[in-house]
């Protein structure tokens, strides 16, 4: 609610503020906000404002629904459950959903390629030596497929799948792939944004007070303060809370508040330009352990990745 609001008061005074129109809206998927813009017709009649989606934020999607699924606890067509080794594991979850998310990126400018690629991912797992279904795969000696690279090397009779899962797990997961691949929400990809989570004040306001910690409203305004001083001037924005407060800032507050900006540009950095798997790795274990220890706490009216 408080998102819709602030947005459709940043779209109504955009062009007597800072004289431009927004005529693309990037956010997640479920928001109620970019209806609450059109609706307040910003710009009048004649210009409308356009939705643009996160591929991060469907990208997740696909993990979420994946492994929703894989709590299903009736049997698959072969009489064994979903989950367990050579079956839908979370590894396996992990590497479809990274797949999803590179064929919409590396697709970005044609909305039937970047279905195609989609269900390339699909029929590639699907694949089998008795029956390999590489024809949606790109072809060439530079393909990810490697199916497709001992074609080009005419090798192809000696290629042994051994990353496949089995035809009733396929099955299983099939409609997920179909929910995801329709044309209605890809064509929201073309373009291929993505939200920079580093430079979301959302996600700054939450580190200063976790959701899961249940804070009070007044904790809440606190912490949005304070996140739009971070924000707009770093930690060195906090030394002028403190004066304001009356109180009196040493070089020691000075040294650390420098010191710690410093850091967070360092990290940024870092994160740009390197990416590295093992940090993504790290922080994605991090996560699943706090969201395990969160579901055994509340239960499953905590899904992670469904906020
Ligand atoms: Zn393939």
């Amino acid at each position: 609610m408080m998102e819709t609001v602030g947005m459709v008061r940043i779209f109504q005074r955009s062009l007597s503020h800072r004289s431009v129109r927004y005529t693309s809206y990037i956010g997640d998927g479920d928001s109620k906000t970019f209806s609450s813009i059109t609706a307040s017709n910003p710009y009048g009649e004649d210009i409308t404002v356009s939705k643009i989606e996160c591929v991060g934020h469907v990208q997740k999607r696909m993990g979420t629904r994946l492994r929703k699924l894989k709590q299903m606890s009736s049997k698959l067509s072969d009489g064994k459950s979903i989950g367990g080794k050579g079956r839908l594991t979370d590894r396996m979850i992990d590497l479809i959903t990274t797949y999803y998310g590179n064929t919409i990126r590396q697709n970005k400018t044609c909305l039937s390629d970047m279905r195609k690629a989609v269900w390339a991912v699909y029929f590639h797992i699907r694949s089998s030596d008795e029956e390999p279904l590489h024809s949606f795969c790109p072809v060439g000696p530079n393909s990810w497929c490697k199916y497709q690279n001992q074609v080009v090397e005419k090798s192809v009779e000696t290629f042994r799948h051994n990353n496949k899962l089995p035809v009733a797990v396929m099955d299983a997961i099939k409609p997920v792939f179909n929910d995801l691949s329709q044309p209605k929400l890809l064509q929201k990809f073309l373009g291929g944004k993505t939200q920079n989570n580093n430079e979301s004040i959302n996600s700054l306001i939450w580190k200063l007070c976790p959701k899961t910690l249940g804070c009070g409203r007044k904790i809440v305004d606190i912490s949005t303060n304070e996140a739009i001083v971070i924000f707009n001037d770093g930690n060195q924005g906090r030394l002028k809370i403190m004066q304001s407060l009356g109180l009196t800032v040493g070089q020691f507050a000075h040294k650390f508040v420098t010191l710690v900006d410093i850091k967070i540009i360092q990290t940024a950095e870092v994160h740009f330009n390197l990416r590295t798997k093992e940090v993504r790795h790290a922080k994605r274990m991090q996560f699943k352990t706090t969201c395990k220890k969160l579901t055994e706490k509340e239960g499953t009216s905590y899904a992670c990745g469904e906020f």
